[in-house]
């Protein structure tokens, strides 16, 4: 299969719209990550989507619609009360909701879970495409199963180039990481993976909010799994990747040593003003800040495949508001390997 690639004009969002409604899968940006497009209501055509990937079937996908008055074709039921706040607040947006499943949303879309995922994104293509189609499209990120999350079109080409017909490209995304999942089946609400709505946020809307256990740690044995993508290892890049997390000052010392002492092609992930911690060494920017990281990390990890390092090690950034989906994704990354050079 050709591979197309085109930017965001009318023509080729109708022509996207017309794959999508002929059961076709389709690549476009989201402000999150670059999302692999579906009919969400068409079985063969999410089938695709799991085969372009890679992906096993018990991992479920996100519903996206543009109005909250498109979601009674998603859901089964009312949405509570304190989701239409939450919704109000940070729809449209990075934030994804759980809910009761609809009979409409055929079961390959939810791994045969009766909950649903449901997400308005803000991003104009993503809701140019949606509305297109007329249709809720069932997306999960455009990457291949167990590879970072693509944040830009070119990323997905080099995943999917002869397994989709057509990628939109529309730039780099903007958070950079995937959307944070909220289970809001009832209260307290509960982030089952977190991102760039982060858990004061939620807290702010409706009062009080749990964080699953499994955030930041790998999942126990026999551990039930709320969210499934989870499971997985994920956003891994193909060399080991070393997490160092503590003072300033010890985490360069144990950087350093530890790269001294590693053979091969070896790379340290660092924040901007500690570049200079690591004289003579190979270096790679995350950015000045923690949400800057999110929106770079993907691509750094990607990087680090690209330039054939096989010994990456990285400094943390602390777990708090967007930190803790940087540390989330870079903890899974990274199979949890942290470092505690101490304080
Ligand atoms: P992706 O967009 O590739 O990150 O995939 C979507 C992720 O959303 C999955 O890996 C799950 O972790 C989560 N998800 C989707 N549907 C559900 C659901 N019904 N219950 C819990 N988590 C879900
Ligand atoms: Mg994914």
């Amino acid at each position: 299969m050709i591979t197309k690639m085109s930017a965001p004009c009318a023509a080729s969002m109708k022509e996207a719209a017309q794959l999508i409604n002929q059961g076709e899968v389709v690549a476009f940006p989201t402000e999150t990550v670059y999302g692999l497009g579906a009919d969400a209501t068409n079985e063969e055509a999410v089938k695709k989507i799991f085969i372009a990937k890679g992906r096993p079937g018990d991992n479920p996908l996100i519903v996206h619609i543009t109005s909250v008055d498109q979601i009674q074709t998603v859901i089964r039921g009312e949405m509570p009360v304190w989701a239409k706040k939450l919704a109000d607040a940070y729809w449209p947006g990075p934030l994804t909701m759980i809910f009761d499943k609809g009979d409409r949303i055929p079961s390959c879309v939810t791994a045969g879970l009766d909950s649903v995922a449901v997400r308005i994104p803000s991003h104009k293509d993503a809701r140019n495409l949606i509305d297109a189609a007329q249709k809720p499209i069932a997306a999960p990120s455009a990457n291949l199963s167990g590879r970072p999350s693509p944040t830009t079109a070119r990323h997905v080409f080099d995943d999917m180039n002869g397994r989709i017909p057509m990628i939109i490209d529309g730039g780099e995304s903007d958070v950079g990481l995937e959307s944070t999942v909220l289970d809001v089946r009832s209260l307290p609400v509960k982030v089952l993976r977190p991102g760039g709505i982060t858990p004061k946020m939620i807290a702010d809307i409706v009062g009080e909010v749990e964080v699953a256990g499994s955030v930041m740690r790998p999942l126990k044995e026999g551990e039930t799994v709320l969210s499934p993508g989870m499971k997985y290892k994920h956003y891994a890049p193909e060399g080991s990747l070393v997490i160092v997390k503590g003072n300033q000052k010890k985490v360069a010392e144990a950087i350093l040593n530890m790269y001294d002492a590693t053979e091969g092609e070896k790379c340290i992930l660092a924040l901007e003003g500690n570049l200079k911690n690591y004289p003579g060494k190979n270096v790679f920017s995350l950015g000045k800040d923690p949400k800057e990281m999110a929106h770079r990390l993907f691509d750094a990890l990607r990087e680090m495949d690209a330039r054939g390092v096989s010994a990456i090690f990285s400094e943390a950034v602390d777990a708090e508001g967007i930190g803790l989906a940087v540390m989330n994704r870079l903890g899974r990354a990274a199979a949890f390997h942290i470092v505690d050079a101490g304080e």
